[in-house]
């Protein structure tokens, strides 16, 4: 099975290794065509003011959108998960917002720029999760149509709608790959 990576900016190639050691095979994708031939689409942290000016500059926003709408399954993390909200609070810039959320950047506040966390997560068992936040977004309001699957300090950092998940931090970062796993499962579904 072939995934896309967007790889215009940001932690794109760690993404790569792990869907590769996952037994499916990554694809960094730069150009629109490149998105026919993938299933799934990651994108990666990053700066999410950049990678969305990049997307618009090389014809990247329509295609995606037009792949989800055909049923293409799209995982954001971070970054990812910013260029994903329909609403991102005090902001207008570039997006495809597709998911029906409402998120804040940079929100866990200055002197959390990076920080880790274990949080539960039921739908992958009883082993607590432990994940790496960099400047990282929280989901502030998610609509009913959205599954919300873990908060950390309360906030929801992993969330589902259909075909699309969102973390507000970075699998890609440590050696867990329960998250890329389940997105390949969600692709197969
Ligand atoms: N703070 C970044 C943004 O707002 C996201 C950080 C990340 O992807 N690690 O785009």
């Amino acid at each position: 099975m072939k995934i896309g990576v967007l790889a215009l900016q940001g932690a794109f190639r760690e993404h790569c290794l792990m869907l590769d050691g996952c037994g499916t095979t990554a694809v960094e994708i730069r150009k629109p065509e490149e998105l026919d031939e993938v299933a799934g689409l990651v994108i990666p942290g990053g700066e999410s003011t950049t990678i969305g000016k990049l997307m618009v500059e090389w014809g990247l926003m329509d295609k995606i959108k037009a792949r989800v709408a055909q049923g293409m399954a799209v995982y954001g993390t971070c970054a990812g998960m910013i260029l994903l909200a329909k609403e991102i609070i005090d902001s207008n810039q570039p997006r495809l917002g597709l998911m029906d959320i409402v998120v804040r950047r940079n929100a866990f506040g200055r002197q959390r720029e990076s920080f880790e966390a274990d949080m539960a997560v039921p739908e992958f068992g009883a082993e607590p999760l432990k994940a790496v936040f960099i400047r990282a977004p929280y989901i502030e309001q998610a609509s009913q149509n959205v599954n919300v699957m873990a908060r950390v300090h309360d906030k929801i950092v992993i969330a589902r709608q259909d075909k699309m998940l969102v973390t507000a931090f970075h699998p890609e970062l440590t050696k867990n790959d329960v998250i890329h796993k389940y997105f390949i499962s969600m692709i197969k579904e």
